[in-house]
């Protein structure tokens, strides 16, 4: 066998589980009403949660960025490429999500995925246990992995279970990880308690706030804000492509713990700095997220979540017990999961077919994706489209 046809077959196998992906070319920005594939589709695949990414003030903020300092950053944050975009950003990012902790300073990077990376390689090493969730974020479960750490992952959001392991454990040094809103069911970390177990082992807290930040908390302070925790055990990840609408991730922590990440992450020391004008845009974002626009798209987007919740109960399959943007409708099987999704495009419909890996056998899933940029008009749609599959599916089972 050639090089090439292991390839071929290992392809093939992954047809014949249902597991082929396919990327789907939007020729129009981000938003609720797009061009995919040459076709107009309303989309809820985005985490474009406060329908942020095509918003004019971004765009504009971009444009002056890059007259300002330029289309690249030419180096590395350490080697010349760290520019005055990227600190102002940084001590936005301080001021805005650091309510946490005294002294709070953050990070800048080029993506979530790097700076989960980052932390956990930075934090732990081969004397550390990481604990983590059973349904944490891919870049968290990688990260985890090249920090050399032990790993135990414990079930989800089972705060007994990780307090009977912590008990059990006689690391030297610990450290606890989850997201804060799981990315594929939607629902909210117990974000106190596992604060408790880390301040009683003396564990850091690493939260991934990627579906929270700009969403959640008083002016989408995120997670933390909303749940009002204060302590040194906890460092945050925020992602910046999503809620924020541009691009990048932070890290927010006690400024300690940032000098180190400095010092000593290597996904953040051996990579280009973004571009300038990308953490011009961002601190833009910042600002509409705070003020009164930001509020009342939380408020309509609170309205579309609600709906939702409401309009999916109504459908013969299995919704996850969401609050958040994120509201998962559970098929099963891969193969059925991916003819719902067929049925919803031939509507006009674009929502994604979750398969595993990303999530559990048998728990594949459609996954919603509401965004303030969706009209109620968009919901009806979304409902229509549901009922009539559901009919199909019945008439098909009987
Ligand atoms: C999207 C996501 C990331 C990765 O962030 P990027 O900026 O897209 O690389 C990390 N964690 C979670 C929970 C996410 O959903």
């Amino acid at each position: 066998m050639t090089l090439l046809d292991t390839l071929e077959r290992g392809l093939r196998e992954i047809d014949a589980r249902g597991l082929r992906r396919r990327r789907r070319t939007a020729d129009t920005p981000c938003s609720a009403h797009m061009q995919v594939d040459g076709r107009a589709t309303i989309g809820f695949a985005s985490n474009d949660y406060l329908g942020l990414a095509a918003h004019p003030q971004l765009v504009a903020a971009l444009a002056e960025g890059a007259q300002r300092y330029g289309a690249g950053s030419g180096g590395s944050h350490l080697l010349g490429g760290h520019s005055r975009a990227h600190a102002q950003l940084e001590d936005d990012l301080a001021a805005f999500a650091g309510t946490f902790v005294d002294a709070p300073r953050a990070l800048y990077f080029s993506t979530g995925y790097m700076a989960n990376l980052a932390v956990l390689t930075a934090l732990a090493d081969r004397g550390t246990t990481i604990f983590s969730d059973s349904l944490n974020h891919a870049s968290l479960i990688d990260g985890a992995r090249l920090s050399r750490a032990q790993i135990e992952i414990y079930p989800h959001a089972d705060v007994d279970a990780l307090a009977a392991r912590l008990e059990a454990s006689d690391a030297p040094a610990k450290l606890i990880v989850s997201d804060t809103v799981f990315s594929m069911d939607g629902d909210v970390a117990p974000l106190a308690r596992l604060l408790g177990l880390a301040e009683r082992h003396g564990a850091w807290l690493v939260l991934d706030d990627a579906h929270g930040f700009g969403v959640l908390g008083p002016q989408g302070r995120g997670a933390l804000a909303h749940a009002a925790l204060r302590s040194k055990h906890l460092v945050l990840v925020g992602t910046l492509g999503k809620a924020a609408g541009v691009s990048g991730a932070f890290v927010c922590a006690h400024e300690t713990v940032i000098e180190w990440l400095v010092q000593r992450a290597r996904p953040y020391i051996f990579t280009t700095a973004s571009s300038p004008a990308v953490a011009h845009a961002v601190s833009a974002s910042l600002r509409l997220i705070a003020g009164e626009e930001g509020d009342a798209r939380r408020a309509h987007l609170t309205r579309l979540i609600a709906r939702t919740r409401a309009l999916l109960a109504q459908t013969r399959w299995q919704p996850v017990d969401s609050h958040t943007a994120v509201q998962p409708l559970v098929i099963g099987a891969n193969d059925a999961t991916l003819a719902l999704q067929a049925a919803l495009e031939r509507d006009g419909l674009w929502v994604p077919a979750i398969r595993p890996p990303t999530v559990p056998e048998g728990t594949s899933r459609l996954r919603i994706s509401l965004s303030a940029a969706h009209s109620e008009a968009d919901l009806d749609q979304l409902d229509a489209a549901f009922q009539r599959a559901s009919l199909e599916a019945r008439e098909c089972a009987a």
